[in-house]
């Protein structure tokens, strides 16, 4: 057995997905004639109710682009400490913008309206950073891939509107959310300025991530895409699969859900866990007892043919996703459950 679930990312295009790419119409999206990219901008722009969408290589490069957007250089942005963009963007938001982070201590990576406010430097004071800024992310990774309440973020619009913030959200795993929650685009689209989504986690697609907004908005980013070097010619294959995901490949997330729930199930019976993290999408974040060692947990578990990862402070993360088969799910529910792990010696 080789079963990997050391992220949603690992999977491989599907046979539907890579024909859909083998019969791509393309062109040279630089000069924006991809008929394929064009059809998906006008697609993920449509689901969310936003004017447009711009196609990038990543979604660091979409969150990046989006703070450039909406920050001057000197400003702050206020996000949760576990954020995606402040803890695994290279630093980017210093580098590419020359904003700081205001971290809020929030719960599982989400923060209340009430943080939020807080926060903000008061505008007027000025030795402070200004705030201009509030960037979200939904599911939480670091967080557990936890799903916010509509509500909470309907609050911290208005926070945003009172004081003249921006309002960004980073929705890598947002189609897990909308899926868990049974959520729909359109119900984000009306609270964000802009919103970034991955097509190359849950989704299943070798590269992609798209950001929406305003016209005004998205023109920026084209600019700004061309500057960070993420400008592609033929990238319609890349589309195609994109597309081909939302269509077939969107709905199924479930099903990860369901094998998450599963896999927690079983680990929350066994007397080497010391605590599971709620779980509500495709990610479960667990931390073993005092008494097992973490990387001779990890080297046992590979020694069974099953990949997970760690992510620091004893906190260990398995992400079910499309390529982890039924009988990978069954193989590896039976196997914990008799795992023989020692109790290192304290
Ligand atoms: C994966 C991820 C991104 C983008 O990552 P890339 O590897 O650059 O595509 C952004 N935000 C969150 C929360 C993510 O999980």
């Amino acid at each position: 057995m080789d079963i990997n679930l050391i992220s949603d990312t690992v999977t491989k295009p599907s046979a539907g997905m890579l024909d859909a790419m083998m019969n791509a119409e393309v062109g040279d999206d630089v000069f924006k004639n991809d008929p394929t990219i064009n059809a998906l901008e006008e697609k993920v722009a449509a689901l969310f109710g936003k004017e447009a969408a711009l196609l990038f290589p990543s979604g660091t490069m979409a969150n990046q682009t989006a703070i450039k957007v909406h920050t001057q250089p000197g400003d702050q942005l206020i996000a949760d400490k576990y954020a995606h963009i402040y803890n695994y963007e290279g630093g980017g938001v210093s580098f590419n913008s020359g904003v700081s982070c205001k971290l809020l201590d929030g719960h599982r990576g989400m923060v209340t309206a009430s943080q939020v406010e807080a926060a903000i430097n008061p505008p007027d004071f000025y030795h402070s950073p200004l705030t201009t800024l509030v960037s979200l992310e939904n599911t939480t990774n670091k967080g557990g891939g936890a799903c916010w309440d509509l509500e909470e973020m309907k609050a911290i619009r208005k926070v945003c509107d009172d004081h003249g913030l921006k309002y960004h959200l980073d929705g890598a795993r947002l189609w897990n959310a909308m899926v868990a929650k049974q959520q729909s685009p359109k119900d984000f689209g009306a609270l964000f300025d802009t919103i970034s989504v991955c097509f190359s986690k849950g989704l299943g697609c070798p590269v992609g991530s798209m950001l929406v907004g305003s016209k005004a908005d998205m023109d920026k980013a084209l600019r700004i895409r061309k500057i960070f070097g993420g400008g592609m010619r033929q990238a319609g294959y890349l589309a195609a699969a994109a597309i081909y995901s939302i269509d077939h490949q969107w709905e199924r997330l479930a099903e990860d859900h369901r094998k998450a729930r599963e896999i927690g199930d079983v680990l929350q019976t066994l007397p080497f866990i010391k605590s599971i993290e709620p779980l509500e999408t495709n990610i479960l974040i667990f931390n073993l007892t005092d008494r097992v060692d973490e990387q001779e947990f990890l080297k046992l578990l590979n020694d069974h043919g099953v990949r997970i990862i760690t992510m620091g402070q004893g906190k260990l993360r398995i992400v079910t996703h499309m390529d982890y088969t039924d009988e990978q799910h069954e193989y590896f529910i039976d196997l914990i459950k008799r795992l023989p792990v020692k109790k290192a010696t304290v």
